[in-house]
């Protein structure tokens, strides 16, 4: 079982750290840390201000690092390695240290599919994932599994992801209705049977359907998700994971609009395990807010991804809580 550290003071969290970098990182030449920069609009993501206090400990263990994040599908200056790096530069990022967007990758088969898994962070002798834990709209909650389920793979595979969780309707309907209320979109509509619309492939409907008249093109959208973090996560040297809990908004810094707040701010979590970070942040913010917040605004908890990544073996969920 990990450890989780977590703490709500940042002093006494960066000093753990930076014990933590200095002893797993200490035979590494150069270290890829693996953060969002933020759609553009989007004013609760990642701002460079956030993540120095980290490349600070980094320069001063004398690591060399970089700072990665991978392509986007849809329509965006982040979906192109020039215009994504010209944009990150724009925000600042560039005063941490080098900045690298790209799409090269390796090719792993997995059960579901073949993850393109980017190569930046395959070569590096580690990865630092830093995540900000927030909403999402296929995943209800987003995390360390998230940044690396999307996040370390390129856009195809995003793409496939998203195919992949698509509905298919197969079988009877009995008009219950179910499937309509559990879309997160509101696009789905049924009237002899349901009637998909505009869908991002969140699988809701397929999970909802009491009679499983409805089943994903290839499988579950946190399924696909929580194996390709895995299969990421296996082919990386090493792997620490940071994440913040501030800023809870609906939705992911994928959008330039991200939604409400939805959760106070609870601080800080570090662990070698990215299934028991996020389970650990999931259950601080439920715990804290009396609700599942993630369920009750986005139609999904973010239990289904831990559950599946853990299924796959990227970690576990029970996890040591240490207050520090
Ligand atoms: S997968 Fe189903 S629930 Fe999700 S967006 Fe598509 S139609 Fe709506
Ligand atoms: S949940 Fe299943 S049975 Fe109910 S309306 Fe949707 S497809 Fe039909």
């Amino acid at each position: 079982m990990a450890n989780v550290y977590h703490s709500n003071n940042k002093d006494k969290f960066l000093l753990k750290v930076k014990e933590e970098i200095k002893h797993r990182f200490k035979d590494c030449n150069k270290i890829a840390v693996k953060i969002h920069f933020g759609e553009p609009g989007n004013k609760t993501a990642f701002k460079p201000e956030d993540i120095k206090p980290i490349t600070d400990i980094l320069n001063e263990l004398d690591i060399k690092f970089f700072l990665f994040d991978s392509l986007v599908k849809y329509s965006s200056p982040r979906s192109n390695s020039k215009s994504y790096k010209n944009f990150a530069l724009k925000k600042g990022w560039g005063k941490l240290g080098e900045i690298k967007t790209n799409d090269e990758h390796i090719n792993v088969k997995g059960e579901n599919l073949t993850y393109e898994v980017c190569r930046e962070l395959v070569d590096a002798d580690a990865v630092l994932v830093v995540s900000h834990v927030k909403g999402h709209i296929c995943t209800g909650f987003g995390g360390a599994i998230k940044n690396l389920g999307m996040g370390a793979l390129t856009k195809k595979t995003k793409g496939d992801i998203h195919y992949g969780g698509k509905p298919v309707f197969v079988g009877k309907c009995t008009q219950c209705g179910t499937c309509e209320r559990a879309c997160p979109l509101g696009t789905l509509k049924v009237k002899d049977k349901p009637v998909f619309g505009i869908c991002y492939g969140c699988s809701d409907c397929a999970y909802a359907c009491p009679i499983s008249a409805i089943k994903t093109r290839v499988n579950y959208f946190d399924t696909l998700l929580a194996e390709g973090a895995t299969i990421a996560q296996s082919r990386f040297k090493k792997a620490y994971y940071i994440s913040f809990l501030k800023n809870i908004t609906q939705l992911c810094d994928c959008e330039s609009d991200p939604g409400e707040i939805i959760a106070d701010d609870y601080g800080f979590l570090a662990s070698t395990d990215g299934v028991a970070i996020d389970m650990a942040a999931h259950d601080i913010i439920l715990e804290n807010e009396g609700e599942d917040v993630f369920l009750k605004h986005n139609k999904k908890s973010g239990t289904e991804q831990v559950k599946a990544a853990e299924k796959f073996g990227m970690g576990q969920s029970k996890y040591n809580l240490i207050k520090l």
